[in-house]
């Protein structure tokens, strides 16, 4: 970038304003006019790329939720049979899901959350960070990557 008046080079240059028109100058000559605003010189300006963090929310089962169920159950003083009556399953499948035999479908732990008033669904928060090629990020660096075994 040179300055439009006196040629001058490798200095700050404004955007000036001179006799109505609008002109880069050095420091120098942007004096005889009205000074606008500074040039930022494109090369020399240094943009971090910005970094864009994902963040994907879950809802999966809290771990020990086969506690939760048989817990509530106690405290409700209902029975295993009882409990799968009331949320339509077959009283052996409930049996496997108290004992983690089995992971029980969304829709029978939602019953199960209805019918003994407990929550046994939490949200697993996980966020990926992905940046520019400056960064140097790969797959390596997801940050909070929980294994699922699904
Ligand atoms: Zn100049």
């Amino acid at each position: 970038m040179n300055c439009e008046l006196c040629g001058l080079s490798d200095t700050k240059f404004y955007t000036t304003e001179l006799e109505g028109a609008t002109m880069v100058l050095c420091q120098t000559c942007s004096k005889y006019g009205r000074v606008i605003g500074e040039v930022k010189d494109e090369k020399k300006s240094n943009f971090s790329k910005s970094m864009t963090i994902s963040t994907v929310i879950e809802r999966e089962l809290k771990p020990g939720y086969q506690k939760l169920i048989s817990d509530a159950l106690t405290a409700e003083n209902t029975s295993i049979d009882e409990l799968a009556q009331r949320i339509k399953v077959s009283p052996q499948e409930l049996r496997k899901i108290i004992n983690g035999k089995l992971m029980p479908q969304e829709s029978i732990a939602e019953k199960l959350e209805k019918a003994l008033k407990i929550s046994l669904f939490e949200n697993v928060v996980t966020s990926y960070k992905n940046g520019g090629e400056e960064n140097h990020l790969s797959f390596s660096d997801v940050v909070n990557l929980k294994h699922k075994n699904k």
